[in-house]
């Protein structure tokens, strides 16, 4: 006869259920350091059908659904092993997932705080202490958001909504061609069109050109359009080029415009010395993007928004409906609800509170100090290389190179790379041209996958 589950488990089957989890996850976590870099394909038409099928009218025994998401979680990058160095890595501390475990069983509401006060502050808390690592003011605030675009988006609506008001159609916004694109993107929802987001050009070093900004700014409102916003990339994705941030706040508050930083990629390097001081300028920021899930290695759909002034995010998106009108939160705790656009939200605070409060701030200094060495250890090491070319030193933990070969023999030569199952690193195109890039970013790269990754690249590059 088939087992079924209650809606509300018993407890011995909670048990059981829990402790085939926990084994799974452990030996996932034992099995990273040999799993291939590059997932594998192994049964992937098989496995994908399956999961297509639509749910058994009966249930299913959690032991054998358990053994599908082990066999379908296997194909695909192992975005959590220390070989991952494409893109930008992170990792997913298990504690983190511990605290997803907790968070979802008791299921509270932190749209307000007043349906959930101390988790509000427990969410608030860590923002706040965000907010003063980067140097902003006291009465700074924010939100945890489900990643980079998001908070981004919430930024961007939020300027427009203080500096443009309701007349949007002439608003300016200012980037660099290395800005991510999610800020476009969240132009573009905002109402802005890409053809009013402006790129200005980069100096030598990748960084945006700031008198270049200047005089765009100033050719733009005299054919009468509306500058309002300039972004900075506190390290962007391409490179971790980092824009001259304390020039741009300047240009912006002389310009009477919003300066916002995106912080996704390379922010949380503000937590080491030599982070602190690259991205020196940071603290001018009206709002800052942040991503745990990239460098507090937290796991995916951990975004967050700082800003200078919480108010600006009130002003764009307070609303009202009276089926929340007994609902008041006072005003020490934030709604969240009425910073962001959303109203039911995941409690996201306890996977950022339990990490941080468990390991302690200094195992994050360390292990962010670690990423930068390890960075330049690669960068020093490939450098010496004469079949490759690496232009720009790095300024946080990506390392960008490429070979002689051109277009394609570069792409034969990240193909090579990650055919070593070891690593997999991905590329981008800095003025037309396609580089290689290495990041080095999650928490479960050590100098061991390091020096093999140096060695597999030399061998790639001397075939
Ligand atoms: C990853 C990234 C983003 C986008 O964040 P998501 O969390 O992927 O939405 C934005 N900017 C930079 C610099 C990034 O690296």
């Amino acid at each position: 006869m088939n087992h079924t589950y209650a809606l509300e488990p018993s407890r011995a089957d909670m048990v059981a259920m829990g402790e085939a989890a926990l084994d799974f996850i452990n030996r996932f976590i034992e099995g990273l350091p040999h799993a291939p870099a590059g997932g594998s394909a192994h049964d992937l038409e098989r496995v994908v059908k399956e999961v297509l099928a639509p749910p058994a009218e009966g249930g299913a025994r959690f032991e054998t659904l358990l053994a599908t998401f082990g066999r379908a979680a296997a194909p695909g990058l192992e975005t959590a092993g220390p070989g991952y160095l494409a893109y930008i890595p992170g990792g997913g501390l298990p504690v983190a997932a511990l605290a997803e475990w907790l968070a979802n069983s008791v299921n509270r509401y932190t749209g307000f705080a007043a349906t959930a006060p101390a988790l509000v502050a427990m969410e608030h808390g860590v923002v706040r202490w965000l907010c003063r690592e980067f140097g902003l003011p006291e009465g700074a605030g924010g939100l945890v958001t489900t990643g980079g675009s998001m908070a981004t988006l919430t930024a961007v609506v939020a300027a427009r909504h203080q500096r443009l008001g309701e007349v949007i159609e002439r608003g300016t916004i200012y980037v660099s061609p290395y800005t991510h694109h999610c800020c476009a993107k969240a132009g573009a929802i905002a109402g802005i069109p890409a053809s009013r987001v402006r790129k200005v050009p980069t100096t030598e070093d990748l960084r945006m050109d700031v008198a270049a900004a200047r005089r765009m700014i100033e050719a733009d409102r005299a054919e009468g359009l509306r500058p309002f916003l300039v972004v900075g990339s506190a390290g962007t994705t391409d490179t971790g080029a980092i824009d001259p941030l304390g020039e741009l706040g300047e240009l912006a508050r002389g310009e009477d415009m919003w300066f916002h930083v995106d912080a996704a990629y390379g922010g949380f390097f503000q937590l080491t010395a030599r982070g602190r001081s690259r991205l020196a300028g940071i603290e001018a920021a009206d709002s800052i993007t942040l991503d745990p899930h990239k460098g507090l290695f937290l796991p995916y759909g951990t975004g967050m928004l700082l800003v200078r002034d919480p108010s600006a995010l009130h002003a764009a998106y307070s609303g009202s409906g009276y089926v929340l009108q007994d609902i008041d939160g006072g005003a020490a705790l934030p709604d969240y609800a009425e910073l962001g656009p959303e109203l039911t939200r995941e409690f996201r605070g306890l996977r950022l509170w339990l990490p941080l409060h468990l390991h302690g701030v200094s195992a994050f200094r360390m292990a962010l100090d670690e990423k930068l060495d390890l960075s330049e250890y690669v960068h020093r090491e490939l450098k010496r290389e004469p079949r490759l070319e690496l232009p720009w030193t790095p300024q946080l933990s990506v390392v960008a190179f490429r070979g002689h070969g051109g277009d394609e023999g570069n792409r034969r030569l990240a193909e090579a790379i990650n055919g070593s199952k070891r690593i997999f690193i991905s590329s981008t195109r800095i003025r037309g041209e396609y580089f290689l890039r290495l990041c080095v970013l999650a928490f479960r790269t050590h100098f061991d996958r390091i020096e093999e990754a140096i060695a597999i690249v030399r061998r790639a590059a001397s075939i």
